[in-house]
């Protein structure tokens, strides 16, 4: 980092190209464009695949806010399929009955870095001349079948967000094997001219530019790229401590009645990027709201990924969804959150957090919550 600034050349440059080449070589595509966001990778893969108004993207309605407004942003109909009860991923039974004559793409997200079921999802896409455009903030290490994320897709993005499994602070890469796809992403990037600062500036001499589309600044800085660098070093010793974690958890949860642990489907390697459990409403007579406030109580910090989308208030006022249009992930909203991890996290942590849910949990199970706040446990309004 301090290399890219003393360079002098601190906006996109030839550590944002050493970036890319890495992506490229860790996945095997052909194609990888590094940006500012997750959230404009894939908004650049929506218009560069033509995705605008009158079309309908079906997607899941457990991701980030970033799923259902990239669609708005393009002017096309979010539409929102169930999710498998196991993973929570997009269900492609449930994908395959929202199809309509005007669907263009499939949008998964592999959450919490377990990968879809991709077969399944690039059969539709392929029966149906549908885009699969895969959400793989998440997913940076994980495989399906032994396919990298975005091997086998119109295209796929990253996040190189402060939370996620590897951070540049800020930033996104694009990939994809399709060379048009790439052509375009790469002017829309940057403001839609037809040649970047980097060669403007190169040995052939004084070049003008030409606005080709009315583009965005989607760039990356150097800077950004040569932490996002840095960081890719440590992915596989990231995820190792992740995995190890994950067992640790797994072992002290596993004769938790009340809590239904992440699941790890056969062939796939997941990336591990949340621990995520779902409270078993059943066995306990509060909330999963009313567990987070009393887990907090003891100073472990949780959080929830995520309360489903459609019931948000914006797509709810605009789009008129409900409650009941996807059950699964409806009863999985009420339900899930995550227990804290990261490399770093001793297992003395671990068996604090544990132990701390344990004794919340029990008292969850015998007696009502205390003073009943029901603002505490109202869904989204
Ligand atoms: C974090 C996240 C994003 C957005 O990533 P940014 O790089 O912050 O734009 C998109 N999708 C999911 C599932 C995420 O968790």
């Amino acid at each position: 980092m301090l290399a890219a600034l003393r360079s002098g050349w601190v906006t996109m440059g030839p550590r944002v190209q050493q970036l890319e080449a890495a992506f490229r070589a860790m996945l095997g595509v052909p194609h990888a464009l590094a940006v500012n966001s997750c959230t404009a990778a894939i908004h650049l893969a929506l218009l560069g695949l033509g995705i605008g108004p009158g079309d309908e993207v079906i997607t899941t309605p457990i991701s980030f806010a970033t799923s259902a407004n990239v669609l708005v942003h393009v002017g096309a109909a979010p539409v929102f399929a169930d999710v498998e009860p196991d993973t929570l991923n997009l269900d492609p039974r449930s994908v395959a009955e929202r199809l309509t004559p005007r669907t263009r793409a499939i949008m998964p997200v592999h959450l919490y870095g377990h990968p879809c079921d991709m077969g399944a999802l690039t059969a539709l896409a392929e029966r149906h001349g549908l885009q699969l455009i895969e959400d793989a903030a998440h997913a940076i290490e994980a495989s399906w079948q032994g396919r990298r994320m975005g091997s086998a897709s119109a295209a796929a993005a990253f996040s190189l967000y402060a939370t996620k499994n590897i951070t540049a602070g800020e930033g996104g890469v694009l990939v994809t094997s399709r060379p048009e796809l790439a052509e375009a992403a790469e002017i829309l990037r940057n403001h839609g001219l037809s040649r970047g600062a980097w060669k403007r500036y190169g040995a052939e001499g004084f070049r003008h530019w030409e606005i080709l589309a009315p583009g965005y600044n989607y760039k990356l800085s150097d800077v950004l790229a040569a932490i996002g660098l840095a960081q890719l070093a440590k992915l596989e010793g990231f995820w190792a401590e992740r995995r190890r974690l994950v067992g640790l958890y797994d072992a002290a949860l596993a004769d938790c009645a009340e809590i239904a642990r992440p699941v790890v489907r056969p062939a796939v390697r997941p990336a591990y990027h949340l621990y995520s459990v779902r409270l078993r409403l059943e066995q306990v007579r509060w909330t999963r709201d009313q567990v987070l406030a009393a887990v907090q109580a003891e100073r472990i910090g949780l959080g929830v990924h995520f309360r489903a989308l459609h019931l948000h208030p914006y797509y709810r006022q605009r789009f008129g969804f409900a409650p009941g249009l996807c059950p699964v992930a409806e009863a999985a909203s009420e339900r899930l959150f995550s227990l804290p991890l990261y490399p770093g996290l001793t297992e003395a942590d671990v068996a604090d957090v544990a132990a701390a849910l344990r004794k919340v949990l029990a008292v969850a199970r015998s007696q009502a919550f205390p003073g009943g706040d029901p603002a505490a446990s109202a869904p989204p309004a």
